[in-house]
């Protein structure tokens, strides 16, 4: 998956609709000192489903939304949509294999509403969650890499380490799955003994 496109509509700096997109080689963003420049990396951060309003650099998350300047006044609804290409070798879930682009969507209005769409469907976030896994994109995966996580990586232990390399190699997916069957599977069980409970308190 490769990023084609972010549009951004009034999320933190950004008041004004603003396209960014992204062509083949390297994108840098240039500008003076608090002009916006990590905004766009926070855009991209959230809209993958962000959940800490502290790795955005804000309070709450509601500091997303563009709260006034001297001459505008504070909106009412942050919007972000990235659009990624679609590379053969990426596995999509069925409803959007063999489309040749993805648009991930994330609002979220003042009164703390807030949708997750999947070209432009509404979703869940663990759709758009589940669609990233194992692909390196997404909010703990490796294509976000902040100042100083560089040095982070190199010096972190050794199991934080193979989780970086097992999102790499594409394990993360399964693991979360296995991790969801377990869960089922408990749940289950726990239902089968209360039910046997009951039958023999029956008989
Ligand atoms: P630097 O080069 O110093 O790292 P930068 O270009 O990365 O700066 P950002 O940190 O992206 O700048 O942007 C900071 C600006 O964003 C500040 O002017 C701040 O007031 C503005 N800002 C942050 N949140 C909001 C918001 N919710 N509404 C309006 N403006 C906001």
């Amino acid at each position: 998956m490769r990023i084609k496109r972010l549009d951004i509509t009034g999320f933190k700096s950004f008041m004004e609709r603003s396209v960014f997109t992204f062509d083949d080689g390297v994108t840098g963003i240039v500008g003076p000192n608090g002009c916006g420049k990590s905004n766009v990396v926070d855009s991209i951060r959230w809209v993958m489903g962000e959940q800490s309003a502290k790795n955005l650099r804000g309070r709450g998350m509601e500091d997303v939304i563009f709260n006034g300047s001297e001459s505008k006044p504070p909106l009412s609804m942050a919007e972000v949509s990235l659009t990624f290409h679609v590379d053969e070798t990426d596995t999509l879930p069925v409803h959007l294999s063999g489309l040749p682009e993805v648009t991930v969507t994330r609002r979220l209005f003042r009164s703390g509403e807030s949708e997750y769409l999947i070209n432009k469907t509404t979703c869940r976030l663990l759709d758009i969650t589940e669609l990233f896994l194992g692909t390196g994109v997404g909010t703990k995966a490796y294509s976000i890499i902040e100042q100083g996580r560089v040095g982070l990586i190199v010096s972190s232990k050794p199991e934080d380490r193979r989780n970086l390399i097992e999102e790499a190699a594409g394990v993360t997916k399964y693991k979360s799955r296995r991790k969801a069957a377990e869960r089922k599977l408990e749940a289950t069980q726990a239902n089968l003994l209360r039910v046997t409970d009951i039958t023999s308190e029956l008989e």
